[in-house]
């Protein structure tokens, strides 16, 4: 049993909140909130004291390519489809299993000193993908990315069906890379696959003025229009990115009540264009946050991407109040989670996985206390998570790694891998 107490405790219930409760942990359970007791101090393994500092749910990485540490500043000036074609595929050919254990296991570190409790992840070397994240302690949620280029689609419902009951902390959603990678048929064996496990249905989506168009030549619709008529969304799942939404769009979004993961940096590195956001959330579209692959943005870093979400907005409708900071604060703690399926890691509450994180306020960026969500927001960094706790056992503490590998040794095998495979 864990006790945290002497601190902060931020929660969403009802809207972002902060007590000074303490919090008790059980396994990977939160057991118990509420104001300081006189119990027996004995039946605590440990007991942190959190000197004033906050308490609050970890921020979930709603769409990402972890492995793809290994593309960090590659290829950094070229445009979305030539990236793809010219930088990122044929790199990727090279990469084996042992390179995707370990450069799954480098953006897993990355995840926890960003204060990132859970990922929501479409790659492929799913096996030694799950490994690294296994063997990490980490929570992710698979998401397959069907397309054209894949040997054998039906190994999707293979690995459906297995790694949604490997581990409790590993899960796995139906999607596709995109539509414009997808021909009808394989995007017909998706549809049907959704339709036998009653599944949600994700992909990348309208992120390029391009695709928009390209979609609209092949089927006479935009992608989320033409993706909903032959029944892709019909169980949920939503859209990563959703730059170029047209009105028709956004409102089939909201009527299906599907959801959408914004992805920021990505978007403004590739110069693919700003997501709606604001006027899509006013419409009743749920948003969650995600970094995309370190080769198109490059940070795994969710304070940046929260900074950008609500900055952006302020300026695609003029309004300094657009995208105001607790909100974003819960699309990237709370909406994360509900999105990728983890509705029992998205709020700081009694029955809960102990997903957590603690961000230390005695930093001069932190100072002074006048709205702690707004300084989240607008002013916090990663040097202000001092723990980062997944399934209730403390993975990142005060800038050390608490899992079974040296950091040091993962960064020289990088090296040794880019030297020997890529770079030469
Ligand atoms: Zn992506």
């Amino acid at each position: 049993m864990l006790r945290f107490f002497n601190g902060r405790i931020l929660r969403f219930e009802n809207g972002p909140h902060i007590t000074e409760d303490e919090v008790h942990i059980s396994g990977d359970t939160i057991v118990y909130v509420g104001p300081a007791t006189a119990e027996d101090k004995n039946r605590f393994d440990r007991e942190i004291d959190l000197h004033g500092n906050l308490l609050m749910p970890g921020f979930k990485n709603a769409h990402t390519h972890t492995p793809m540490t290994f593309l960090r500043s590659l290829a950094d000036d070229l445009p979305l489809d030539r990236w793809l074609r010219e930088a990122i595929w044929p790199n990727e050919a090279k990469l084996d299993d042992e390179a995707v254990y370990l450069f799954t296991k480098l953006g897993i570190l990355e995840y926890l000193s960003s204060g990132i409790t859970a990922s929501f992840d479409m790659y492929s070397h799913s096996e030694a993908y799950v490994a690294a994240n296994i063997d990490s302690g980490f929570r992710t949620v698979l998401c397959s990315g069907m397309n054209d280029f894949d040997a054998d689609p039906t190994d999707i419902e293979r690995d459906y069906l297995h790694y949604n009951q490997c581990s409790d902390r590993i899960s796995y959603q139906l999607g596709i890379h995109a539509e414009y990678t997808t021909g009808i048929e394989r995007l017909k064996y998706m549809v049907s696959l959704a339709e036998k496990y009653k599944a949600p249905c994700w992909t990348h989506l309208s992120e390029t003025k391009a695709e928009v168009e390209g979609c609209i030549q092949r089927y006479g619709m935009t992608p989320p229009l033409f993706l909903d008529s032959i029944g892709f969304f019909n169980y949920g799942g939503g859209g990563f990115h959703c730059c170029h939404m047209t009105k028709d769009d956004i409102d089939m979004f909201a009527d299906k009540h599907l959801w959408a993961v914004t992805n920021p940096a990505s978007n403004l590195k590739l110069a693919s264009g700003i997501a709606p956001v604001a006027r899509m959330m006013k419409r009743g579209v749920r948003f969650a946050i995600g970094t995309d692959g370190a080769s198109s943005n490059n940070a795994l870093d969710m304070f940046r991407e929260m900074f950008l979400t609500t900055g952006l907005q302020n300026v695609l409708e003029d309004n300094p109040n657009a995208c105001p900071a607790a909100e974003v604060l819960e699309m990237a703690c709370v909406n994360g989670a509900r999105c990728m399926g983890l509705e029992n890691c998205d709020d700081l509450a009694v029955g809960k996985k102990a997903d957590l994180i603690v961000i230390d306020l005695n930093r001069p960026n932190m100072r002074p206390l006048n709205s702690i969500p707004n300084n989240l927001v607008f002013s916090g960094s990663k040097e202000n998570v001092k723990i980062t706790m997944v399934n209730g056992r403390v993975l990142y503490e005060d800038g050390r790694f608490h899992i079974d590998d040296d950091p040091a040794e993962l960064y020289h095998k990088a090296e040794t891998f880019m030297k020997e495979r890529i770079r030469r």
